[in-house]
């Protein structure tokens, strides 16, 4: 009775600003395991086929030698027996950089700017759960496919996930919880309805790695695997692909279930010539002045810097 009522609060509570979640059980942790190796044995991530690439080698052997996340719950949280999956919503951000005078606006994608909302999250869900005297922990998970088959979210033909008031304008993150919450209901991976008559993702990506009759993109074609690695970007990837400081947002921007959404854009203060010009010259984060490091950390790009020093040059080399 008093995990019906502990569930009932943090929802309320997580609801009330916006956020929206899932419960199931640890126990289901089998099934995405299975779905990820899955991945292997179905051909459709193939190491074998991309052995050449090492962004691809590196992060699918990861996933499928269940390197990369973390299944074993009971070492992470003595007694572990949910799974709270949460979505939060996040727009898209925009910072302007000043070349010539000139502002050029860049685009940084929903899950890079989460480190505050995360942060109040995480303090939240420890006090609650402690109150009832049970304890939250943050999970290593597969989170898109966790959102989805949880029921939260579904997957766009771009294999992002979408939730219904938010579109992809969100981060997920996942809890354990030591205690049995009421369970939301497991179900197979689902696709978006509107997906089987809609291509407008496939026709808006640069590098064409979404393909008409496949379940999953061609990681192999996609900017993500390689401008969020410190690897060298492929010959093959032109100057005009590049859209964002990390990641990418092409199949997103166009996206029907996005559009629906006003206010989904944040303009940032723009970095002035001179600190557009140091940023140019400045590979290490440590070594900018304060000034520009204090925005690039309220901006929270100061983790990533290097990627986005080297993919900020890429936007704008001279052809
Ligand atoms: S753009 Fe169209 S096909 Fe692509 S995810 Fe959105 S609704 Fe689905
Ligand atoms: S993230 Fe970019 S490159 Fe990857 S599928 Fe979407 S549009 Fe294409």
């Amino acid at each position: 009775m008093q995990t019906t009522i502990i569930k009932a609060k943090i929802f309320e509570d997580l609801n009330s600003i916006g956020i929206k979640g899932a419960v199931v059980s640890v126990e289901r942790l089998q099934d995405i395991e299975t779905d990820i190796l899955h991945l292997a044995t179905s051909g459709e991530v193939d190491l074998e086929i991309n052995k050449d690439i090492p962004q691809y080698q590196y992060r699918y052997e990861k996933i499928i030698s269940g390197k990369k996340y973390k299944y074993d719950y009971n070492n992470d949280l003595k007694g572990a027996k949910s799974i709270l999956i949460l979505a939060v919503p996040m727009p898209v951000h925009q910072v302007g950089f000043t070349i010539n005078g000139n502002t050029i606006d860049v685009l940084i994608p929903s899950d890079f700017m989460q480190r505050n909302a995360s942060k109040e999250l995480d303090e939240y869900l420890k006090s609650t759960l402690n109150t009832y005297g049970h304890k939250a922990l943050k999970a290593k998970l597969p989170l898109k496919l966790l959102a989805v088959r949880s029921g939260l979210a579904e997957y766009g033909r771009n294999n992002i996930s979408y939730v219904e008031g938010m579109g992809s304008r969100l981060f997920l993150t996942a809890y354990y919880v030591d205690c049995q919450l009421p369970e939301d209901n497991w179900r197979e991976p689902v696709r978006m309805n509107l997906c089987s008559t809609c291509r407008i993702c496939m026709n808006n990506c640069p590098t064409k790695a979404i393909i008409d009759n496949k379940r999953v993109i061609l990681a192999e074609r996609c900017l993500v695997l390689y401008n969020e690695f410190e690897d060298d970007i492929p010959n093959w990837i032109k100057k005009e692909y590049h859209n964002a400081l990390i990641g990418c947002v092409k199949c997103e921007e166009k996206c029907p279930m996005n559009l629906r959404y006003k206010n989904q854009l944040v303009t940032l203060s723009t970095f002035n010539e001179e600190q557009t010009k140091e940023i140019l010259q400045t590979k290490n984060a440590d070594d900018l002045s304060l000034e520009t490091y204090k925005m690039i950390y309220d901006y929270e790009i100061n983790e990533y810097y290097h990627l986005f020093h080297r993919n900020f040059s890429l936007l704008v080399k001279e052809d």
